[in-house]
């Protein structure tokens, strides 16, 4: 009887933030995946993390290395406190994320512990002394007895995203059982980055369920949708407010922002009798898209884009073609960036009291802080604008509350403040760069050999149930003794 490697999950077990997963390979060793922060109604009332929440509470003395699936702060933002508790090992990553990986850290470090630039470049070098960063598709020996080798697969949910698979001996046999943690899997037709690959095998496969009971809309629908909402928006000669996450969304949205930019452009050029007969309204529509400037108001995004944009030979066909092409997907020309916490001050200003169209792309992705706060601040009380949420908002955050109470006619707190919430809210769900539900059933059963157990984490508690009653149909069908478990 082969039993399956022993895990413990200390974090993203009942809800979707905290990443943090140990792999008991026997009782001298054992190994982290992630080791990531808890984030809104996870931490505490007040949206603030407990001390208990960040320290690391269980032990770690058999922990030999930390494997980082990628570098969001749900999935990364303890390691700090991993090392404050004595870790020694090495950080594990994709090439993308080795890069990534440090400027993720010392933003969190000079948000939480000190902007002392000297404490930060030691911070920094000593980060820097333990990544290892392991190219994709290659295996890694990692202990000798028992036998471990690690190997990630490109996971497409952000640049340097990985799943990992781990070959790991039984401590009593020469059989080898093969595990594998998904982290967070991206959608397919995501721009920039293609489609996670579902692996030949595995014998217990640890799988993510944000999404696992929701379906996305095509690329293309949502790419129209996109342009509809700001379209309207930009009517009322508002302004576009949209949350987003400094890593992955943002620069998802450039990318199709540059694209629809580019469309319109074309439009203008061609002169077909469809065209003519509707001249006047895309007239109007392509000189919005040639004059709307594009406001990304976070350092943060700015340097991740930046790292995007070196990295090219990680991006998708589509993508190369488009700079093949000429076209800079993450650096056109209506793009302002802003990265002074003074011209942030005066551009809320400016877009609150002026009526001049924009479209602004600002962190926090969930409104819990960061730069968007004081865009709502100024501006939710104002019909002419548009909150576009674009991402997952987790139960109890700031963006949460306006998705629920802003159609309503309701209000929010911002900093002590009560702001009546007037602006229109749209939601698009698609860029979640997160797999729906019949991705993730496919992530599973598009293996060769089908795993003798699931277990589902990183979800809240309808959309595991939902993926769960998925797959053990899949397998029933099938005949497939497969176990689906939520662990509790
Ligand atoms: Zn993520």
């Amino acid at each position: 009887m082969h039993t399956l490697p022993k895990i413990l999950h200390h974090g993203a077990k009942n809800g979707v933030t905290g990443s943090c997963h140990q792999l008991i390979i026997d009782d001298k060793n054992s190994l982290l995946i992630d080791c990531g922060l808890f984030q809104g109604a996870e931490t505490s009332a007040e949206g603030q993390a407990s001390s208990d929440q960040l320290s690391i509470e269980f032990d770690i003395s058999t922990v030999k290395a930390l494997i980082v699936t990628h570098v969001h702060i749900d999935h990364v933002g303890r390691i700090p406190y991993l090392l404050a508790a004595g870790f020694t090992g090495p950080i594990i990553c994709s090439e993308p994320s080795a890069k990534l990986l440090p400027i993720v850290l010392e933003d969190a470090f000079k948000l939480g512990v000190s902007r002392d630039q000297h404490l930060v470049e030691q911070y920094i070098k000593l980060i820097a002394s333990r990544i290892i960063a392991l190219p994709y598709n290659r295996w890694l020996p990692m202990l000798k007895t028992p036998q471990v080798s690690i190997r990630l697969q490109r996971a497409g949910h952000i640049l340097g995203s990985a799943y990992v698979e781990l070959d790991v001996q039984e401590p009593t046999s020469d059989t080898k059982q093969r595990v594998i943690f998904s982290g967070d899997l991206g959608a397919p037709y995501a721009p920039i980055l293609s489609a996670p690959k579902p692996a030949y095998r595995a014998d217990l496969v640890i799988l993510e369920s944000t999404y696992g009971d929701r379906q996305h809309h095509s690329r293309r629908d949502r790419r129209q949708r996109l342009q509809s909402v700001i379209e309207h928006a930009l009517r009322d000669q508002g302004t576009v407010l949209i949350p987003a996450f400094s890593i992955g969304r943002t620069q998802e949205l450039l990318y199709e922002l540059e694209d629809i930019i580019h469309r319109n452009q074309c439009q203008t050029c061609l002169t077909s009798s469809a065209q003519m007969l509707n001249e006047q309204s895309t007239h109007a529509h392509s000189s919005t898209w040639q004059d709307i400037p594009i406001i990304l108001d976070s350092p943060l995004a700015s340097r991740f884009t930046q790292v995007y944009s070196e990295l090219q030979s990680f991006w998708d066909k589509e993508a190369q073609q488009r700079v093949n092409k000429g076209r800079n997907p993450l650096a056109f020309k209506q793009l302002i960036t802003v990265d002074d916490h003074r011209d942030h001050q005066r551009m809320v200003q400016h877009l609150a009291d002026t009526k001049r169209p924009a479209i602004v792309i600002a962190g926090g992705g969930m409104c819990s802080g960061g730069r968007i706060v004081n865009y709502l601040e100024a501006m939710l009380d104002e019909s002419r604008h548009n909150v576009l949420f674009v991402g997952y908002q987790a139960q109890g955050t700031l963006g949460n509350l306006i998705q629920k109470y802003g159609p309503r006619g309701g209000y929010v707190d911002i900093n002590h403040k009560r702001i009546d919430i007037r602006a229109e809210i749209s939601t698009l769900a698609g860029y979640s760069a997160h797999a729906d539900q019949a991705s993730l059933l496919r992530f599973i059963t598009g293996m060769r050999k089908w795993p003798k157990q699931v277990r589902l984490i990183h979800g809240e508690a309808q959309a595991k149930s939902a993926l769960q009653d998925k797959i053990r149909h899949a397998f029933a069908q099938c005949q497939h003794p497969g176990e689906v478990i939520i662990p509790s």
